[in-house]
């Protein structure tokens, strides 16, 4: 026998798909409050919204005939004008309050403008009712005990620390799309953050993610696409600090962040991810929002055409300087002024933890008498006082060089600022940057040639790729299939040891796979290259040669990471060297 579902259930069923957690309560009410043009809005959670979320607006609030309506499924004052494709409002379903209210005790208490009295709706077990109440214009709703009619969702909730994290983080993104909406968030009985009204997306971000987030990103608009990109350096472990809105709406792509993981490819680290928070115009006839229930994915007419403008955005500001600015986290992290006074290296700043730490920096800095002996330490290094005689012109991206130390890291002074230089990274980039340049790579003869053993499989990923390595400029022949001999190698390298190159570069070969990408494996080899034949590395110079390495590395792109994306230099501003001294 066939049976209707009754009302209650299709809701809970509905429910399952909106609201996967109170952070999906928290989207969907703040999103109503928005689409009745509030100009303020407070939220207040408590055990990380699954005892109580209530939001306060100031909106155009629901009359008292339209309280019953507001909770009944498909009910809606929001009716699409033209069609399901163009739509300028965030609710359009009529769902969300109907599915919540099947899943937890509901209050909407509400005052219009026009109306004399404020009304409340109290719903609970399937039961609603009406009565008189005191407010100012304008809607507050509290969701309290969710989930109770359904404990097996409850179940499904995850610890009261992680869904209050993924509450805020709705939060937001929220508040990052109306900078104009003045927010408060209240977190157990405590006022977490208050957002002031702005008309600038920047003051938002700086009022919502600090001063740092300002430092280390640019704020870039050019045709449909806006918003804040960061330097390379300032990377993270997750791609959770990256947020996409396609026409002020926060969605999830995988396109979307793969696309901004290969504009940052050469710059970044395997395996940690840029933090970008960028803001896409498409027409609505472009993309369908109503995909997913809770609208959180799009689905779009033409993703090419978005991504590639993404890319081009990207890319054109990293070579346009950003890719050549330190991040100012590095040295705080290395430094880590919480607790330099016992020179600790743990790094447990929550905000900033996973923040990228170069190692050559942490284990200069930790120690940080390294930079107060300079005079000291290390015979070949210049004395501070002298170089100021030097009538040298100083490069103007990096300063002025003021002495080398252990024969790996340059310090210079730019405006009162301290630059630490690691010379092998930035060698090994202007490398790379070099060979990338070039469209053929000469090679130079072996006067003898090199005969070695490889493992068989390695040996045939040789053979598969004789021709590309020979456009790279190594000439290699294969012997037998466990010997290969190495006959000419790429002449920009200069002498080198020909040897452990070329097994780096054919083990690099073995990890990269069929699929590849063509511009990648040359990278790839380059980068390896690089990291063979950095020029100066390890070698003692005068000031004057420092000065002119400086120079060249301030005109390469990218120069503030090495091929393999580590940071190449820091930066301690005049402030962070007085919390150093703890001025
Ligand atoms: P939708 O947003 O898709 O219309 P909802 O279930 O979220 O569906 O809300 C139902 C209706 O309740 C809305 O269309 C709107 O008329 C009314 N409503 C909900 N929240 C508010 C609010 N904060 N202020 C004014 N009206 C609201
Ligand atoms: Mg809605």
């Amino acid at each position: 026998m066939i049976k209707r579902l009754p009302n209650h259930i299709i809701n809970q069923i509905a429910a399952g798909e909106v609201v996967e957690r109170p952070a999906s309560v928290i989207k969907e009410l703040v999103e109503n409050s928005i689409d009745a043009k509030a100009t303020s809005i407070e939220i207040k959670i408590v055990d990380g919204g699954k005892s109580l979320i209530s939001i306060r607006d100031n909106g155009i609030g629901i009359s008292k005939d339209d309280l019953p309506l507001a909770i009944e499924r498909h009910a809606t004052s929001k009716l699409p004008e033209e069609d399901l494709f163009n739509i300028n409002t965030f609710g359009f379903r009529g769902e969300a309050l109907a599915s919540i209210s099947s899943i937890a005790r509901i209050r909407i208490k509400s005052k219009k403008s026009d109306s004399e009295n404020a009304y409340e709706l109290k719903h609970e077990n399937g039961v609603s009712e009406i009565n008189l109440a005191v407010l100012n214009v304008g809607t507050i709703i509290e969701v309290t005990d969710l989930f109770y009619t359904t404990p097996a969702r409850l179940k499904f909730l995850k610890s009261t620390n992680t869904e209050s994290d993924a509450c805020y983080n709705v939060f937001v993104n929220i508040a990052l799309a109306y900078p104009s909406i003045a927010f408060k968030y209240v977190e157990d009985g405590r006022d977490k953050i208050s957002l002031r009204s702005t008309s600038s997306l920047g003051e938002r971000a700086k009022d919502l993610f600090g001063e740092e987030f300002a430092q280390n990103t640019k704020y870039i608009e050019k045709d449909s696409i806006s918003g804040f990109i960061g330097v390379p350096n300032y990377n993270r472990a997750t791609s959770s600090h990256q947020r996409f809105f396609i026409n002020g709406r926060c969605i999830k792509d995988r396109q979307l962040s793969s696309i901004v993981k290969n504009a940052y490819n050469d710059v970044i680290p395997a395996g940690r991810y840029p933090v970008c928070v960028l803001f896409i115009d498409v027409p609505n006839e472009m993309i369908d929002v109503n995909v997913h229930p809770a609208k959180t994915e799009v689905r779009f007419r033409d993703i090419h055409n978005v991504t590639s403008s993404i890319y081009s955005f990207i890319k054109n500001n990293l070579h346009e300087g950003l890719s050549q600015q330190a991040s100012s986290a590095t040295a705080r992290m290395g430094l880590n002024f919480s607790r330099i006074s016992n020179a600790a290296v743990a790094i447990e700043t929550p905000v900033v933890r996973d923040i990228n730490i170069p190692r050559p920096v942490t284990a200069s800095l930790n120690a940080y008498g390294s930079i107060m002996s300079i005079k000291s330490v290390n015979t070949n290094c210049i004395i501070p006082d002298l170089c100021h005689d030097i009538d040298e012109e100083p490069t103007s991206f990096f300063g002025k060089a003021i002495a080398q130390v252990d024969n790996a890291y340059i310090v210079s002074e730019k405006n009162g600022e301290l630059l630490i230089i690691d010379q092998h990274a930035i060698c090994e980039r202007m490398l790379l940057e070099k060979l990338l340049n070039k469209e053929a790579i000469e090679s130079q003869q072996l006067l003898i040639p090199s005969v070695i053993t490889l493992e068989k499989s390695l040996v045939e990923i040789v053979t598969e790729n004789i021709e590309f390595l020979e456009r790279l400029g190594f000439i290699i022949e294969r012997m037998s299939p466990e010997t290969i001999a190495i006959r000419g190698i790429p002449a920009i390298l200069g002498e080198c040891d020909a040897d452990a190159l070329c097994r780096d570069v054919i083990d690099e070969l073995s990890h990269c796979g069929t699929a590849c990408a063509f511009e990648n494996k040359i990278r790839m080899v380059y980068a390896t290259m690089a990291c063979h034949r950095s020029i100066r590395a390890g070698k003692s110079m005068t000031i004057v040669e420092m000065n002119a390495l400086l120079e060249e590395a301030a005109n390469t792109p990218n120069i503030a990471q090495c091929c393999h994306g580590r940071p190449s230099y820091v930066v301690l501003s005049s402030n962070d060297l007085k919390k150093i001294f703890e001025r």
